[in-house]
């Protein structure tokens, strides 16, 4: 068994002949425990995101600077950088200059290499026993052989950068690589970002203990990042020998066909949790898309579009008239189509600092996300809180301290008093306004 620095105590792996491996509850905890804490052995920065967020420790950072060498990497400070190069970029610095045109997946190249790399370092797996966690990538679910043939041509375009990579230090056959790539893609990890500006995906990251943990569509934890730290959390009330769950699926109230199709299509395995069956034996026979729904979806890819084209102009004016049409539907309050814009409009108008359409937008979420999440989820906690904040905005202050109040009881739960959400001085002047 391997020896680890993380103590254990709160939850053990075990194996099934049918499921395979999974975690339980060694006690019963309430919520707001967290069972697992760990650092990511592989992780990299997305494309898009880089430039905001450090390489090496993943905060937001306004002053980054960039690797002299290589001028693709940055930190926010001399510790960092150090901490990086002895990670990884001490091999990457000179590929990551040579290559001209850098790809847009060059970091799903770049994962894959520090995971090839780690792999053909460490000592191969002796243990007999499989009711441990894994401690190298080989052991991890691949499914590899099931992969799709679009799955299979992008790893095969991703070669050619991955050697250039590898060139100097490669023990491993190309074969091998195959079966790392498959691993990134079923126990990849979305690293988030959380504050007041929304929930922000930064980067990609594979975490060996927390792949153990199998997913439920009505779970009992979740997960919270803070930079690459993980954190697993309980979300509810979980007794002793209890199967620990997260959700690996993060939209909201999806239809229950498609979150299914999603689970089998990315993870390999048909979902059978208690909500999937009990939605499933309710389902009414398929009356196909109505033409709201369809006028929906057409119009939120437009909004797509113009949000983009604002970001460059900063002009909003058609977005925000585009919103209207979301503020006023037939479709039930719940339905993921509606939920999901609302969230994209909540999310616009606070940041152009147009509170008042964001209080009504954020208002009319507020009721599917407790419903679909339950009483603790870090994005209900988030939602809360600046809800609050654009209620605070616009001196309805009653409603504000009830918003933030409820806030402060998820957060502490989902992201625990530690996190560095809750230490940060805008979110605590929010938090600590109405105490
Ligand atoms: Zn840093
Ligand atoms: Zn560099
Ligand atoms: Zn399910």
């Amino acid at each position: 068994m391997a020896v680890s620095a993380i103590p254990m105590e709160y939850v053990r792996v075990v194996k099934s002949a049918t499921c395979g491996r999974s975690l339980v509850f060694t006690s019963k905890f309430a919520p707001g425990q967290c069972i697992l804490e760990e650092l990511p052995c592989a992780y990299t920065v997305k494309n898009d995101r880089r430039g905001s967020f450090c390489d090496f420790c993943l905060k937001k950072c306004s002053t980054l600077k960039k690797c002299s060498r290589c001028n693709y990497v940055s930190y926010c400070n001399k510790s960092c950088q150090i901490g990086d190069w002895a990670r990884c970029h001490k091999q990457e610095c000179k590929t990551l200059k040579k290559i001209h045109p850098r790809p847009p997946d060059l970091h799903v190249a770049q994962l894959l290499s520090q995971l090839i790399r780690k792999q053909s370092k460490s000592a191969p797996c002796t243990q007999e026993d499989e009711d441990c966690f894994p401690t190298t990538v080989d052991q991890l679910e691949s499914n590899h052989e099931k992969l799709s043939d679009t799955k299979r041509n992008h790893f095969e375009s991703l070669l050619c950068v991955l050697k250039q990579f590898l060139e100097e230090d490669v023990l491993a056959e190309p074969s091998s690589w195959l079966k790392m790539y498959g691993a990134t893609l079923c126990n990849g990890f979305s690293i988030m970002d959380y504050g007041l500006y929304g929930l922000i995906d930064i980067a990609n990251g594979v975490y060996l203990r927390a792949s153990m943990v199998n997913h439920s569509c009505d779970p009992n934890c979740a997960l919270v990042f803070d930079g690459r730290k993980l954190q697993v959390r309980t979300v509810k009330d979980v007794k002793e020998g209890e199967e620990c769950t997260i959700s690996y699926f993060t939209a909201v109230n999806y239809p229950t066909k498609e979150r299914q199709a999603f689970l089998d299509h990315v993870h390999y395995f048909t979902c059978k949790c208690v909500k999937c069956i009990e939605e499933i034996n309710a389902l009414e026979p398929d009356a196909g898309l109505t033409e709201e729904i369809l006028g929906l979806e057409k119009s939120k890819e437009e909004i797509e579009m113009q949000i983009q084209f604002a970001l460059i102009t900063k002009d909003w004016t058609k977005v925000l008239q585009k919103f209207e049409t979301y503020l006023r539907s037939c479709l039930p309050a719940h339905h993921y189509l509606l939920v999901e814009v609302r969230d994209l409009a909540f999310g616009i108008c606070c940041t152009i600092e147009s509170w008042g359409k964001a209080a009504q937008m954020g208002q009319l979420i507020t009721k599917p996300y407790r419903d679909h999440y339950g009483p603790y989820h870090p994005s209900l906690g988030i939602h809360l809180l600046r809800m609050g904040q654009a209620l605070l905005n616009l001196k309805r202050f009653q409603e504000a301290r009830k918003y933030l109040t409820e806030a402060k009881s998820v957060l502490e739960v989902t992201h625990g008093p530690q996190h560095s959400l809750m230490k940060s001085t805008s979110v605590q002047k929010l938090l600590c306004r109405f105490r």
